[in-house]
């Protein structure tokens, strides 16, 4: 006989009343193990996307997720731990070098990522490319990478939050995905079992990113360093602005290039200094007195990257994938370059073969995007605004359809550049 019903506990919720910590940790458990069925779950997610959780319930939720799967023991190394996680944006390939520069710095960065769903990329997919290079590590291998090298980009193992796996596919096929108690309590969940000592959340917001608006975007990540703190993990959000694609690279080995060129000191600028903030606040939590700056000037972050990449059975000099057809984009006037909207170049990656729609789909290594001009550049009549890459002329005909107007030119010079949105500390 089971302690409630799963009908009581979603009439609990959707009348607007607060759940008990038995009812919430029955209900994931019983998930977890098939008692409680996929459309009594999905009536649950959506009574707490509009009746939210409060802070206790929040705190058992997440506690419950954690305790669904094992924990990463990083208490014994050498290093501080401290990692890094971003919601998600067109071109974020910060992490390729973050983690090899706050690892040059002295510290151990375990980076435990996912694969891209839709038209944001995801970090695994992007390093796939690199031949030879193994996402899948066990616990011991990752340990022992951190102590060697000081940094590790993996996939998170099947036994880590398993319950979170479920409720993400749930959430993803039942319009759920939106909700701040749920996108915290998924995310720090996982940050939380992975068992580094600091996080630093980059929490995106705007056009290319699934949070919009800052107000949410500053909820979400006041809920998350919450969290975090109440775990014994120092977390500090960053909100960044997520309009335009960051840095000109957009698809999978195209991004891996792109990390390089920043690696060796040179690269987009606004990849560079993105990064360099993050590492700042990462070597700060980590009680490094280091410059991150000078890490990545004197080539050391792009040695660690070399040895990170090695360690996990790449060849970094190994040529990477090159597209079969690719494609110009002219500007269809003379002008100012008004705006790049991230989501229409993420879009048109993922449709070149970037990204993906199942899970279980296959990505192509070499599509994606180039762009050519960013926010504020002067174009001529004709100049080329964007280079489409692809495995064949079906995919390059949807990234083509896809891209059109996703550069606006005007007579203006004066464009509207990022503000700084602000760091939220627990
Ligand atoms: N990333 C996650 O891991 N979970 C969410 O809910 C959203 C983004």
């Amino acid at each position: 006989m089971s302690a409630f019903s799963a009908v009581e506990v979603i009439a609990t919720k959707r009348d607007g009343a607060v759940l008990s910590d038995e009812m919430i940790t029955w209900v994931l458990d019983a998930y977890r193990r098939g008692e409680v069925a996929d459309e009594q779950m999905s009536a649950l997610l959506m009574a707490i996307f509009f009746n939210g959780l409060s802070a206790a319930e929040l705190a058992t939720w997440t506690d419950q997720m954690i305790a669904s799967g094992e924990r990463l023991d990083l208490t014994g190394l050498s290093r501080p731990t401290v990692d890094k996680h971003s919601t998600g944006g067109v071109g974020d390939k910060i992490s390729l070098i973050l983690a090899p520069l706050v690892a040059a710095c002295g510290a151990a960065v375990p980076q435990l990522s996912g694969r891209g769903l839709g038209y944001t990329g995801g970090t695994l997919d992007k390093l796939e490319s690199i031949p030879g290079w193994r996402a899948n590590l066990s616990g011991d291998e990752i340990r022992q990478q951190l102590e060697s090298v000081g940094a590790v980009i993996c996939a998170a193992g099947a036994g880590l939050v398993p319950v979170d796996a479920k409720l993400y596919s749930l959430r993803d096929v039942t319009a759920t995905v939106e909700s701040i108690p749920l996108i915290a309590s998924s995310i720090m969940s996982k940050k939380i079992a992975e068992g580094t000592g600091a996080l630093v959340l980059d929490v995106k917001v705007g056009r290319g990113a699934f949070i919009k608006d800052v107000e949410r975007a500053r909820e979400l990540a006041r809920t998350m360093v919450g969290l975090g703190a109440a775990h014994g993990v120092a977390t500090v959000a960053k909100l960044s602005a997520m309009d335009a694609p960051l840095g000109r690279a957009v698809g999978n080995a195209l991004e891996v290039a792109e990390s390089v060129e920043v690696l060796r000191g040179a690269g987009p600028s606004d990849v560079r200094a993105l990064t360099l903030e993050l590492a700042t606040i990462m070597v700060e939590l980590a009680g490094l007195g280091v410059d991150p700056a000078a890490k990545l000037d004197d080539g050391s972050a792009h040695e660690v990257y070399r040895r990170m990449i090695r360690a996990q059975g790449g060849n970094p000099d190994a040529a990477l994938p090159l597209a079969k057809v690719s494609e110009l984009v002219m500007a269809p006037r003379a002008g100012y370059v008004r705006d790049v909207d991230a989501r229409a170049v993420g879009i048109a990656a993922w449709r070149l073969g970037a990204g993906r729609t199942r899970k279980e789909d296959p990505v192509s290594f070499a599509a994606g995007v180039t762009c050519l001009v960013a926010q504020g550049d002067v174009v001529e009549d004709g100049q080329p605004l964007f280079e489409l890459h692809a495995d064949d002329d079906s995919h390059l005909e949807l990234g083509r359809d896809a891209i059109a107007g996703a550069v606006v030119i005007g007579d203006e010079a004066d464009v509207e550049v990022p503000t700084d949105l602000g760091l939220i500390r627990g």
